[in-house]
């Protein structure tokens, strides 16, 4: 059971025990409104933080002895990742890329060379629509084997990582990942390279963060994600830091 279910468990009996001394001790409504607040402010929560496993559970770093991490790049394939993919090449890294089904349709060479160098594919959705979270299972289950199908067409190679666009999770989610029978992988480290403007706000960020088993969340679809990888792998060389892909991780 997730750890939505059993909030939604606890908040029902709360609300039965509520109701007794609401009824007989003449207790307020408003002791219930914030109850129901709490409630659904946990809710919210839940659903925007894939990393507190509300709604389903997800992969968020992973055990290892070693000085490695995992990169992993979402959104693309794209007219950018080729340059992301000669970097990795250079510094002998590898990673895990979370392809958008409509990218891949559009960029299919890109798509091969992905693969062709090595690297992990995972399925990010086909249409990577802003209003993911408001689409129904069924919706969610066809984004998902629609965007299997074409990572099969051009690749011959099928994958079980799925990770949901923005992190936004809930229970719809839940059941479709279920029925596709997809692991959901999150990270332990957001980038936010496709929110702030300073390549050098954005390595800090990484940097402060980044231990053996880190997920580092990346996107292959700006010429800043790629300035900053360049420094990232560099940095990381230094320290002895290798990234692999997470299906070795
Ligand atoms: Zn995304």
């Amino acid at each position: 059971m997730s750890k939505h279910q059993w909030s939604n468990i606890v908040f029902g009996l709360l609300s039965i025990i509520f109701g007794f001394f609401y009824v007989y001790y003449d207790w307020s409504v408003g002791i219930w409104l914030i109850l129901f607040a709490c409630w659904f402010s946990l809710i919210i929560y839940g659903s925007f933080h894939i990393r507190s496993n509300f709604h389903l559970t997800s992969q968020s770093n992973f055990k290892t002895n070693g000085q490695v991490v995992a990169l992993t790049f979402d959104d693309g394939p794209t007219e950018f990742t080729p340059a992301v993919l000669d970097l990795l090449k250079q510094y002998g890294a590898k990673a895990t890329f979370f392809c958008v089904g409509k990218q891949i349709e559009s960029f299919p060479e890109i798509f091969k060379c992905i693969l062709e160098d090595g690297h992990q594919i995972g399925n990010h959705t086909y249409t990577h629509d802003k209003n993911m979270g408001f689409k129904s299972t069924k919706e969610l289950v066809d984004e998902i084997q629609k965007t299997n199908d074409l990572i099969y067409q051009f690749s011959g190679r099928r994958t079980n990582l799925f990770r949901p666009p923005f992190g936004v999770t809930n229970p719809n989610f839940r059941r479709a990942v279920q029925k596709t029978n997809m692991k959901v992988m999150g990270w332990s480290i957001r980038s936010l390279d496709t929110v702030l403007r300073d390549d050098n706000k954005i390595l800090g960020r990484i940097l402060s963060k980044l231990e053996p088993g880190a997920i580092v969340l990346l996107h292959d679809s700006s010429q800043r994600t790629v300035d900053v990888l360049a420094r990232l792998l560099a940095t990381m060389e230094d320290n002895n830091i290798r990234s692999i892909q997470l299906d070795n991780a």
